[in-house]
This record gives C-alpha cells, sequence and structure tokens, in this order.
C-alpha cells in the first residue's frame, strides 16, 4: 500500500554494470523514457510536471539503489565501525538535484532533459520540501548525512517519519497562519524504501514484575505493543558510490490487535488503539529552542530510541559474537536531549534482552554512546515528571531510577556533604527527570557546537559536570554541507571558483583559501559582483511575482532569516528600520544606501510575542513600501514559510547577513554559515560561530556590535541593567519604542504592547535597548562600505575565501576522529589544515 517498490523495473535501467557516473546523454534519456512510461502508462507527452518529476526520481533512486547494493555488501565483509546519529528532527529539503550532484549527473541529465525539452529546474520545484525539523538542528542533522556520506565513513541517521512535517507558514493580514505540511500527499516518498520485514515492537505502559528465584529477572507485563516500520532514504556520497541510509521510523498497529477485532473482541478499544497509535509518528512538534512538556512527545522520543536501538543492536549481533566488542564497532549519537532515554533503553537490552550484569551494562553504554548540547536556554532543558515517566516507561524508569542512584552515590563520595552540587547534578530531582544529566552521565563525550558555547557550558550552565568529568568536555563547531549551500544553491559562484582554482575546493573546500589572492584583481571582484547580480534578480523576480512587489537590485540585500525568537532579536532589525525611516521621513532627500530588507521565519504556533514580530514586520512593511514620500529608498518584505529551499534561493542572493541575538544566547548558528559561504557579509554580535566567522575572515569582513557575552552574562548573575535609562538617554530611541504603541502604525494600540512591555517593563530581557546604539553604527558603517564597490567585493571574498572550515565534512571529521573514534582514516585535509584551526580558534582566545 505505501510501498512504492512497484516502481522499480530492472529492464528500464541502463546496463547492469553500468556506474551511474558513466551513463551518457542519450542513455539517460532513454531511461527517462522507459521510465515514465512503466510507471504511469502513458507516453512522455501526456504527461504532468509532477509525474515528470516522480519519474526522475525514481530512476535516480534506482541508481542510487545499485550502489547502496554495493556499499552494504561491501561492508558487509569488512564491518568497518558504524555510526547512528540519533535526532527527532532532520530538515532535508529537496533532495532531487542533490542526489544529482553527488551521484555526477546532474549535467548528464540536464541535457538528456533539454533534448526532451524538459528544463531540469522546473521538475526540481515540483519536489516538496521534506521539512522534518524545526530549523538549525534538524538542518544539521542533514548536513551531517550528506558529509558522513561524502566521507565515505558509515554513518546512518535514526529518525522518525512524521506524517506532517513542519507546519506550512502563510501571512494573511499580516499574521501567521498554520497550514498542515502534507509532504506525502502521494502517500509514499519518492526517495525512500519501506521495510517491513525489519519492524520491531516498542512496548508502552504496563508494569514490571520483578523475579527473583535464581537470577534477578524484570518481566514487564500488560504493556501497548507499537510496532514500528522502517522507512530507509538512502543518502548518496559525493561521487564515491558509497550509499548510507537515514532510517524514519513510523508507527503502526499490532496485527495481533486486529485479530482481537475479527475474533468478536472490544472493537472499540481496537479502534481506539489503532488511532492511538497512528497518530505517534503524526505530527512533528513545532517549537524551536522551547521545551513542553506532552506526552505524545515523550512518546515519540522512546519510540526513535527503542526502535533504533533495537534495530542497531539486531544488526550487531548477525555480525559480531561477543558484546564487548560494542564500543570498537558501533557509535550512537545524541543529538540533543530528545533521545537521551537511549541511555536507560540501552541499559535496558543490555541487562534484560542480552543478560549482562548492571556494571557491565553501564560500561558498554557509556562508552557506546555521545551527546550534544545544543542550546543554553533555561526554556529548552528538558525535564519530564517523574509520574507521567513512570507511568508510560515504568522498566525505563526503574533504570533512570538506578543511574541516578548510583551517580549520586559516585558524587558524595567524591563531594561529601555537598548537597547543593549533587542536587544540582541529579538525574532526578524535584520530581523531575532532568535529561542533559541523563545524557552527560550516560555518554563518554559532551560537545557543544561553538567555541564560546562551549565555554558557557563548562563554566557555567554545566560548571559543576565539567569539575567532576572534564575529559568528556569538548568542542565540534558545527558546519554546513559546502555541497548543498555552495555548489547546488550557486551554481554561478561555484563555477567562477573551479576556473579560478580548480576543482579540488569541493572535496577539500579549505582550498577556498586560494581565492584570497583575488581581493586585489579588481576583474575578478567584478565578476564577482556579476554573479551576485544575477542572484539578487532571480529573488526580485521572485518577489514580484509572488508579492507583487518590485525592489531595487543596486539596493542592499539585507536578510535575516531564521526561527522567530525573542534572543534572535528580529525586533532589534525593525527598529533600525524604523530608525532609518524616521530619519528619512524628516529629510526624504538624505543620502542613503538604499535597502531592502528581507525577513523570513516561522515562529512557534503558541509563541504569542514571536508571532507578533511578525505582525509588526508586515505592519512596519505595509506602510514603508506605501509611502511614496521615501522614494523607494527602503523597502520590507517578509517571504512566508520559509524552509530550505527558500533558504537556497535568498542566501545566494543576499548582501548582508543579519545574525544579531543577544551575545551568549545562540549556540551557534549555521545559517551565519551559509551566508559567508555565499560572499554575503555578516552584521552581527559575538556570539555562537559568528566569532570563529570573525576570526576566519578577519575581522576588517565582518560588521560586529554590542555587549559581550560575558557583558550578557554579568547582567544576568548579577543584574545592574536599567532599560529605562537607556530609552531615557537616546531620543531617537525612544521615539521608536513609542511608535510601538502611540498611533504611528495603523492597528489597534494594543497590537504591539507585548513587544514595547517586553522592553520596557519586564526591563529587556534580550538587550535590545542597549544594543540600539551600537546596531545602528555598524548598519551606517555597513552601508558606507557598501557604496565602494571594490572594498565591499573584497569583504565578500574574504568571507567566501575563509568559509572552507565551515564545511560540515571539517565538523564531521572531527566527529569521527575526536568523539566516535572511527576505525576508518579520516584524511587529515578534511579537517583543514593546522594554520586554518589556529586562525579560527586562536589557542587562548577565551570568550568569556
Ligand atoms: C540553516 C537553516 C536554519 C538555521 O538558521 P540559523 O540562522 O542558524 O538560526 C533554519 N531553518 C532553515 C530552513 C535553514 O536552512
Amino acid at each position: 500500500m505505501h510501498t512504492n517498490s512497484n516502481l522499480y523495473c530492472p529492464e528500464n535501467l541502463p546496463a547492469q554494470n553500468m556506474k551511474p557516473e558513466n551513463i551518457t546523454v542519450t542513455e539517460f534519456k532513454e531511461a527517462f523514457i522507459a521510465k515514465i512510461e512503466a510507471m504511469h502508462g502513458k507516453p512522455l507527452s501526456q504527461t504532468s510536471d509532477r509525474e515528470k518529476f516522480q519519474a526522475l526520481a525514481a530512476l535516480v533512486r534506482d541508481l542510487i539503489s545499485k550502489n547502496l547494493i554495493t556499499t552494504n555488501s561491501q561492508r558487509a565483509k569488512e564491518h568497518p565501525k558504524q555510526v547512528y546519529y540519533l535526532s527527532i528532527e532532520f530538515l532535508l529539503g529537496r533532495l532531487l538535484e542533490t542526489n544529482l550532484v553527488n551521484l555526477g549527473i546532474r549535467d548528464t541529465c540536464a541535457k538528456a532533459l533539454s533534448l526532451l525539452g524538459i528544463e531540469l529546474g522546473t521538475l526540481i520545484d515540483q519536489e516538496e520540501d521534506a521539512g522534518l525539523g524545526n530549523g538549525g538542528l534538524g538542518r544539521l542533522a542533514a548536513c551531517y548525512l550528506d558529509s558522513m556520506a561524502a566521507i565515505g565513513l558509515a554513518g546512518h541517521g535514526c529518525g522518525l517519519r512524521y506524517r506532517y512535517g513542519l507546519f506550512e507558514q502563510r501571512i494573511i493580514g499580516g499574521y501567521q497562519h498554520e497550514l498542515p505540511d502534507n509532504w506525502l500527499k502521494d502517500r509514499s516518498y519518492v526517495w525512500e524504501y519501506r521495510r517491513p520485514d525489519e519492524k520491531v515492537a516498542v512496548r508502552f505502559g504496563g508494569a514490571v514484575r520483578v523475579q527473583t528465584n535464581g537470577k534477578t529477572r524484570f518481566i514487564h507485563e500488560n504493556y501497548e505493543r507499537v510496532i514500528a516500520v522502517p522507512y530507509d532514504v538512502p543518502v548518496a556520497g559525493y561521487k564515491n558510490e558509497i550509499v548510507n541510509t537515514l532510517r524514519l521510523w513510523s508507527a503502526e498497529v499490532d496485527v495481533s490487535h486486529h485479530n482481537c477485532c475479527i475474533h468478536g473482541n472490544d472493537c472499540n478499544s481496537v479502534i481506539g488503539y489503532k488511532h492511538g497509535v497512528e497518530s505517534l509518528t503524526d505530527i512533528l512538534y513545532p517549537n524551536d529552542t522551547h521545551y513542553e512538556g506532552k506526552v505524545l512527545r515523550l512518546k515519540q522520543q522512546y519510540f526513535l530510541v527503542s526502535a533504533s536501538l533495537q534495530s542497531i543492536m539486531k544488526s550487531f549481533r548477525l555480525h559480531h559474537h561477543s558484546l564487548s566488542e560494542l564500543p570498537d564497532t558501533i557509535a550512537v549519537h545524541i543529538n540533543d536531549t530528545h533521545p537521551a532515554l537511549a541511555v536507560p533503553e540501552l541499559m535496558r537490552i543490555l541487562i534484560d534482552d542480552c543478560g549482562l550484569g548492571w556494571d557491565d551494562a553501564w560500561d558498554l553504554t557509556v562508552r557506546t554512546l555521545s551527546y550534544t548540547n545544543h542550546t543554553v536556554l533555561p526554556e529548552a532543558l528538558e525535564k519530564w515528571p517523574v509520574g507521567m515517566m513512570e507511568h508510560l516507561l515504568p522498566r525505563i524508569y526503574m533504570i533512570i531510577n538506578e543511574i541516578n542512584e548510583r551517580y549520586c552515590r559516585q558524587l558524595w563520595d567524591k563531594f561529601p556533604g555537598d548537597w547543593d552540587r549533587i542536587r544540582s547534578m541529579a538525574i532526578i530531582a524535584d520530581n523531575q527527570v532532568h535529561m542533559a544529566h541523563l545524557a552527560i552521565a550516560g555518554s563518554h563525550s559532551v560537545n557543544g557546537v561553538a567555541e564560546i558555547h562551549t565555554q558557557i557550558l563548562k563554566k557555567s550552565v554545566m560548571n559543576n559536570f565539567y569539575t567532576h568529568t572534564p575529559g568528556k568536555f569538548t568542542n565540534v563547531t558545527n558546519g554546513i554541507t559546502h555541497r548543498r549551500w555552495l555548489l547546488t544553491a550557486n551554481p554561478m559562484l561555484a563555477d567562477l571558483i573551479t576556473e579560478t582554482i580548480g576543482p579540488d575546493w569541493v572535496e577539500y573546500p579549505c582550498n577556498l583559501a586560494q581565492l584570497a589572492p583575488y581581493a586585489k584583481d579588481t576583474g575578478f571582484l567584478d565578476t564577482l559582483a556579476n554573479i551576485k547580480m544575477h542572484n539578487k534578480l532571480k529573488l526580485a523576480k521572485y518577489i514580484k511575482a509572488k508579492y507583487n512587489v518590485v525592489v531595487d537590485v543596486k539596493s542592499i540585500f539585507d536578510s535575516h532569516i531564521k526561527r522567530i525568537h525573542a534572543y534572535k532579536r528580529q525586533t532589534l532589525n525593525v527598529m533600525h528600520i524604523m530608525d532609518l525611516y524616521n530619519r528619512l521621513r524628516e529629510n526624504p532627500n538624505l543620502d542613503i544606501v538604499p535597502r531592502t530588507f528581507i525577513f523570513g521565519g516561522k515562529a512557534a504556533p503558541g509563541y504569542y510575542r514571536a508571532k507578533k514580530t511578525i505582525k509588526l514586520i508586515n505592519t512596519l512593511a505595509d506602510k514603508i513600501n506605501n509611502d511614496k514620500s521615501i522614494k523607494d529608498k527602503i523597502k520590507v518584505l517578509f517571504l512566508e514559510n520559509y524552509n530550505v529551499s527558500h533558504a537556497e534561493l535568498i542566501i545566494p542572493a543576499s548582501d548582508a547577513s543579519e545574525q544579531i541575538s543577544t551575545a551568549s544566547r545562540e549556540a551557534s548558528g549555521t545559517g551565519n554559515m551559509k551566508f559567508m559561504m555565499n560572499g554575503a557579509v555578516t552584521i552581527g554580535t559575538l556570539d555562537g560561530a559568528n566569532i570563529e566567522i570573525r576570526n576566519a575572515a578577519g575581522a576588517d569582513n565582518i560588521f560586529v556590535f554590542g555587549l559581550s557575552a560575558e557583558e550578557v552574562l554579568n547582567y544576568y548573575r548579577y543584574g545592574g541593567y536599567n532599560a529605562w535609562d537607556i530609552y531615557n538617554s537616546d531620543p531617537r530611541l525612544k521615539t521608536v519604542v513609542d511608535q510601538l504603541v502611540n498611533g504611528f502604525f495603523p492597528v489597534d494600540p494594543d497590537e504591539f504592547r507585548t513587544h514595547h512591555e517586553a522592553l520596557l517593563r519586564h526591563n529587556d530581557e534580550y538587550f535590545l535597548l542597549k544594543d540600539f546604539a551600537s546596531y545602528v553604527a555598524a548598519q551606517c558603517r555597513l552601508a558606507e562600505v557598501y557604496r565602494d564597490k571594490y572594498i565591499w567585493q573584497k569583504m565578500c571574498l574574504m568571507n567566501i575565501a575563509h568559509s572552507g572550515w565551515f564545511s560540515s565534512d571539517r565538523t564531521f571529521s572531527e566527529y569521527a576522529v575526536d568523539i566516535w573514534e572511527m576505525d576508518q582514516p579520516v584524511p587529515i585535509w578534511r579537517r583543514c589544515q593546522p594554520e586554518d584551526y589556529e586562525r579560527v580558534m586562536p589557542e587562548h582566545d577565551a570568550y568569556i
């Protein structure tokens, strides 16, 4: 029913021994026509673009299948160490072009289609984004899959196959409306293989009976069985014939319950059961960096962890005799705390299913698991009520309890009498299970995602854990796949780079540094500017078509695209625009560099303030875009439904990259890296990876402003901040703040009351008022520099040239070597050269 294996028709494949990259244009064309006819039962001329896309994707999947089979059979022989990346989100975006590029057949495909009068781009646009993630965290997981395959390491993703991905955002009357993201309209996903034979059962509820005659055994009874069916999405490596797997689990009913119904048992309860089970993987929770203690979410987390670990252990036992080999042959990574139940679940499997004793099981568990922390925001820290955990997962709760008792005892021995310390580190405290504590205790490695973030973990948020086990803590700065975000998203720039320094940069992204000498070459800088102009025209065309707004392509395209969140400070950007607008209204002849302010991002449906921020941006846009008096010098746009595909359109067309989070709050950011790699100049705070971007590109090639993380943390710790003082001492700022509520906007005077109150009554938690003046000054500097084409282009170039370090190939190589201790060699060049490291992460640079 769900399967699409009937689309597979081997006779339509090119010759059996044909490697995908050797396929000719003619062969591709023939195979495509054959696939169209076999799949749809009609000739090419009668098929829609959607049908053409489906056939093309199916053909590409056939080609990948061959490599998948070879990769798997090779690994069955060689048994390389396998890493499993557990993540509740994978924000994949579209895969057709990525797969074509990775197979090395993009051009062949484009030529073959054009012989048939078809434009590849049209078919690419038919694909729905797979939006199985909220934002940065899920996109990071997707970038890592791409890099793991590119490097050729055996690294797989484990996630959930949500029936509905992140909601589709519509803006109506300036407000966000949420529509279900029905990405599986066709019932199946073109890239996946449904594998019902590899299903496993996950248990919820019931009770645990302890049997103590002879060896103690824990018998789980009266539980609800949910069947987890895997859907495997192949992940093709870049031109290396390697294919890894992203395994997405879907919840299905246990057929034995069906039988009860057929045999005349209580059908209503069966229907209720069916409904309950199927809703388990129905939706992705649309929260970003905000924790919500919903029981369904806890069920999802355990479902992911239990299904993944059971299937990992099954395949481990197929290939290995002794459990003691586990940490040498398998690494399981916990991406943020959502899969932290991997700790007790692996313990459960080792003890209850494999018969190990506690100490041996614990030793293997800790050596197998590693954990990445993604945020220091207090509202994001997951804590589950003990009662909920105990009721839903009785055996797992018993194990967590035991882990907690042993952990606290160990702490007591080391810090006798230090109750406060032990309490702050306990896994169970105040009747809640602290997931981060569980993940730290149960992993051999804990990492932050940017230098400054790791320092904050060590010195502040997790200081007690760091003091206890300093060796566990390490940093791995995030990265992005340059194959999607440069090679594919910005083909003209990629071509220019290849013409200039040769093609090796795709394999060795740090080679981009060879572009730096061209900073003196005005001809080269002209070309760079032309490419940016081309990308801006493309975006302007899209904006005209979709929003009927004409934007000036000579203006600065200034983009602020990311989830809407108070700490990301979209409102600070708005306040700068309001101030600029006020200045223009005072003096319409003011000589400013024209600007197009572009916003995009989704707000969590229950996040009142963030939703009001969207309304604020749209209200401002209406006012400014319709004010003839300012002569089109500034425009403001909110582009709806920000997702991966929109990012791929906006980022290559941007001149300025807004990365203006309150210092210390953004763990790393990855949007910042995508912009840098596409030659946009950052205007930002010294937060997250912005610091490393500054180090890499050079302080002259970024616009930095605002409080430092240390200053912010000191205010949080010791107080001393007074928003009113700043408000009263800066008349321009006062005007802007007043305009939120004084009728300046043609809306209900209470429309933006929340923002006003956040700034004054609640003392401006994110320091917008404090950073306003330095932000405005940085914006002025940016505009002045932009006037000088060559200085500006040189800045762009230096950003591109030093962005190689931010490739997720480098990030992943660090994980592979330092954390997962993979046995396959990771070439040193993947990790960039030592001097690259020194430049980006100066030895004694302490940021807080
Ligand atoms: C990269 C990306 C993000 C993360 O952006 P930040 O600026 O790092 O918050 C979020 N959403 C999408 C669609 C992305 O591509």
